[in-house]
């Protein structure tokens, strides 16, 4: 265990979560340019046409330039192993930043300065908080005009409801923008704006009260800054790692990713308050990282990754231990002992053969269509199971029709495997067959992203009739007849892949009129 003690200790696995276009792209490019990962800014996005050109693989995320699946990425930095996962900006793939989250031991998030709390910030928190991890707060683009800091912290703490602990403070934003504050070494770093019309990171560094401080950033600057700090001492939240680490208070950092302002400053305080990878519940009690040998768990799968593989990619998240090339597992869930083929770890578009890898870690497995969201993998003689990945329920449907009806065999193959990756749930109407399929999402674009996928991965057109359900509810009862059963005209009977019934409900109440219609009825919002 001692051999590979400290590579688990220098791991620190995390994901950034922010809406689209708060930078959350370019902190991730600078977090990997401190690391040497990347020699040039621009490999990871240089124009705009190439946008997100890392961690996005997908023709249909560069045409809407949002993120649409996360990619993970590996550096070191100083005496640190970092595994980063990029997280989809948009809500409507909540689900899957959910399920990347299962994979990190915290999360960073990324505000705009000017525009403050945004709505896909509020949903992409709450799957964090859901989490229950240790959130950072990295508040960007202060070279811009941003709003009043205390304003953007009471947002932060009124909308979504987590304590917030500044760090260090911004001094002005925009033309106005001077540098920041550390409140623990009570210093300014000076931010200078370069002749050339581009900024670049110059910082001298002296204590605040100084008579100096007046030449650096100006008697009045000086002045608000003392003011505010006073202001900020008596009201914000001490510093309390053990809330930190609860994910009940966010240290909130401030900077400008673009001119890399703020953001060493920010790497280094968020990687020594942060921590390694904690023990894990499993249904043999807590695993503890260093003294198990590896176990892993599947939290994402995706079909067709590189158009010249076709292949399949289990996504794992190793919690304790260490991998070897070829190694045999158990895979708890199939019961079966099996050889990672081919392990690979994702840098940018590149792949890699990994030859080991330790808890915390992040690599992707060949898989032969034998893995399903949340399974288990351990050593031989052990069978242990790490707790599930719960699924969201859809609250979108549409009914799915082929333009091509030859090509039956394609789409039923296309469309479960994006079903088995998770990405949208497929259920039947009784009394048709298959001829037409009911798709469920979390979020409208995933239906998008069904179309194109089904288009270009299996060469199967479709077409989307958008149905008005918002409401799902499985059948609890066993052995019940679903024909029988009253509702509300509007309500549609379906089963799911494996023949479980369940309703869809237009309205909320409607869920109400056939629980009183039908006296026993029990109805779950999850599937079995
Ligand atoms: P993402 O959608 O969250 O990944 O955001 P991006 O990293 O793609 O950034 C969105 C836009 O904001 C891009 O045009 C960036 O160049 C710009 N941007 C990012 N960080 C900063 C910053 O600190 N200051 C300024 N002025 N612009 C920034």
């Amino acid at each position: 265990m001692l051999e590979y003690k400290n590579e688990i200790k220098r791991r620190r696995t995390f994901a950034i979560i922010s809406h689209p276009d708060a930078g959350k792209t370019t902190l991730t490019e600078k977090l990997l340019l401190f690391g040497g990962a990347i020699n040039l800014a621009g490999s990871v996005k240089g124009r705009k046409t190439e946008k997100h050109a890392v961690s996005d693989w997908m023709e249909i995320e560069k045409k809407r330039g949002i993120s649409v699946t996360s990619s993970v990425m590996q550096f070191n930095y100083k005496d640190y192993c970092i595994n980063i996962l990029d997280t989809p900006g948009h809500q409507d793939f909540s689900e899957d930043t959910y399920r990347t989250l299962m994979a990190a031991d915290s999360a960073v998030m990324v505000i705009d300065a000017s525009k403050g709390v945004e709505n896909q910030t509020i949903k992409l928190f709450k799957v964090c908080v859901m989490r229950n991890i240790p959130i950072f707060t990295f508040i960007n683009k202060l070279d811009r005009e941003a709003k009043d800091t205390f304003e953007l912290l009471d947002e932060i703490e009124s909308v979504l409801g987590i304590r917030t602990c500044p760090i260090n403070w911004p001094i002005g934003s925009g033309k106005n923008f001077k540098g920041i504050y550390n409140r623990n070494s009570k210093r300014i770093t000076r931010f200078y704006a370069a002749n050339n019309g581009q900024k670049a990171l110059e910082s001298v560094e002296v204590e605040l009260g100084d008579a100096q401080v007046d030449t650096l950033i100006g008697k009045d600057n000086h002045d608000i800054l003392s003011e505010e700090i006073e202001l900020l001492d008596g009201a914000s939240s001490d510093f309390d790692l053990d809330l930190v680490l609860n994910g009940e208070l966010t240290p909130v950092f401030f900077g400008s990713a673009l001119t890399n302002f703020g953001v060493e400053t920010f790497l280094k305080n968020f990687l020594s308050m942060t921590t390694s990878p904690l023990p894990r519940e499993s249904s043999e009690g807590k695993i503890d990282p260093i003294n198990n040998e590896f176990s892993a768990f599947v939290f994402k799968i995706q079909a067709n990754m590189n158009k010249a593989h076709r292949d399949r990619i289990a996504f794992i998240r190793l919690c304790s231990g260490k991998f070897t090339a070829g190694m045999e597992v158990n895979h708890v869930q199939g019961n079966k002992k099996i050889r990672l083929a081919q392990p690979q770890q994702l840098m940018a578009q590149e792949r890699k053969i990994v030859e080991e890898a330790y808890a915390g870690d992040i690599i992707g497995v060949f898989d032969p269509g034998i893995f399903s969201i949340g399974d288990t993998l351990c050593m031989p003689d052990q069978k242990f199971t790490y707790a599930g990945i719960p699924t969201f329920s859809p609250e979108h449907f549409a009914k799915v029709r082929q333009v091509d009806t030859m090509k039956r065999k394609q789409f039923l193959k296309g469309i479960s495997q994006i079903a088995q990756e998770g990405a949208i749930q497929i259920f039947q109407e009784y009394n048709t067959g298959m001829e037409e399929i009911i798709v469920g999402v979390v979020g409208v674009l995933q239906f998008d992203v069904l179309k194109y996928r089904l288009e270009y991965e299996y060469g199967v057109e479709v077409l989307l009739d958008m149905l008005p359900y918002e409401y799902i509810r499985w059948v609890e009862n066993k052995n019940i007849d679903v024909n029988t059963l009253s509702v509300s005209s509007d309500t549609k009977k379906v089963k799911d892949l494996k023949g479980n019934p369940l309703l869809l409900f237009v309205h909320r109440w409607s869920i109400q009129t056939a629980l009183d219609r039908n006296k026993d009825l029990k109805l779950s919002e999850f599937g079995r």
